[in-house]
Order: structure tokens, then sequence, then C-alpha cells
């Protein structure tokens, strides 16, 4: 197995070592030949609006859009995945909100609920609300609110698991693909 990590921007780096750590193959992906040799794709946080641009330019945004590629998408990548009242993918079938936690609340870092799972530490930034979760499976909570869901072999994160050195949620991922 050979997992891709969207080398568009964002912290690419920090998820490449969270495959590393699983021991999984991985390669930056940057244009369609690259995407064409992997059997997943991360697609890291960023600005999504940016994301969106950098995927048209790259040919990308067409071919994510018609292929079956399972997606692991962490907060702009979450927002590409799900439904908005911007343009997305729509592969998962929950209704984020980009502007959610507004200017006020920047950052912050927060305990997760996940059932079974002790101790993990979400790190948000500027990070989108889940509103609906629809017909997706929520996997992780923060005050309540769900953080975290799964649909087929698709997830969508609305923190940054990549920057707390924990590979929880990457290796819950590569499971689904095996
Ligand atoms: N809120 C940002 C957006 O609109 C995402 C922030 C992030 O990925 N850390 O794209």
């Amino acid at each position: 197995m050979l997992i891709g990590v969207l080398a568009l921007q964002g912290a690419v780096s920090e998820h490449s070592g969270a495959l590393d750590s699983l021991n999984i193959s991985n390669k930056e992906v940057r244009n369609t030949d690259d995407i064409r040799e992997v059997d997943g794709l991360i697609m890291p946080g960023g600005e999504s609006t940016t994301l969106r641009k950098l995927l048209v330019n790259s040919n990308l945004w067409d071919f994510i859009k018609e292929s079956d590629i399972p997606i692991m998408g962490t907060c702009a990548g979450a927002i590409l995945l799900g439904k908005s009242d911007d343009i997305t993918f729509e592969k998962m079938d929950y209704v984020i909100d980009r502007n959610f936690y507004g200017r006020q609340i920047d950052s912050f870092e927060e305990k997760l609920e996940i059932r079974g799972y002790p101790e993990f530490r979400g790190v948000f930034i500027r990070a989108p609300a889940i509103t609906d979760i629809g017909k997706t499976q929520a996997i992780a909570y923060c005050k309540g609110n769900v953080v975290g869901c799964i649909e087929g072999k698709n997830m969508a994160l609305t923190f940054h698991p990549e920057l707390t050195g924990n590979p929880y949620f990457h290796k819950m991922w590569i499971d689904t693909l095996e």
C-alpha cells in the first residue's frame, strides 16, 4: 500500500511523519501522475479557498472528483470533503461550516471524547464545525460536538491530528483501507 499526502499547502511533512511512524509507505502528491500511483490520499489543512484553487490549477480537482480514491481530510481538507456553502467534492454526507468559530477563537487545544480511547488532544486551528453528520459515523467529539467522522473509506477531522505526534486517527483510517 502506498499513501499519498497532498503537498500543495499545509502540514505535509507532519502527515508523512505520522505514516512513517506506522511503517506505511507514502509519497507527496502534486499532480495527476503522482495521484495515479497511490491507494489513498491525505488532504491536509490550510485554507480551503486556496486549496481549491491549487487543486484546480494542478488538474487534481477533476481527477479526485471523478475517482473513488479513499481520502482522509483534515481541517480545510475536511471542508472540501463534506457539504458546504462553497464548492466542495461532496464525497461525504456531513454539512460543515468553515467559519463556525469565527475569528474570536483562532485556535485552541482540547481533549477529545473518543469511545474506548483514553487521551487524545485535538489541535484546532481556525477550525470548521460539522453541523449535521448526515449518513456518516461520528468517531470523535469535543465538548459534545462531532469533530471527526467516517463514511466508507473516507474520514474527516476538523482538527489537526498530525500536529500531536499521535498517529491514532491515521491508523484508524489506514485500517479501513486494508
Ligand atoms: N478555516 C480554514 C478554511 O476555511 C481552514 C483552517 C485549517 O485548515 N486549519 O479553509
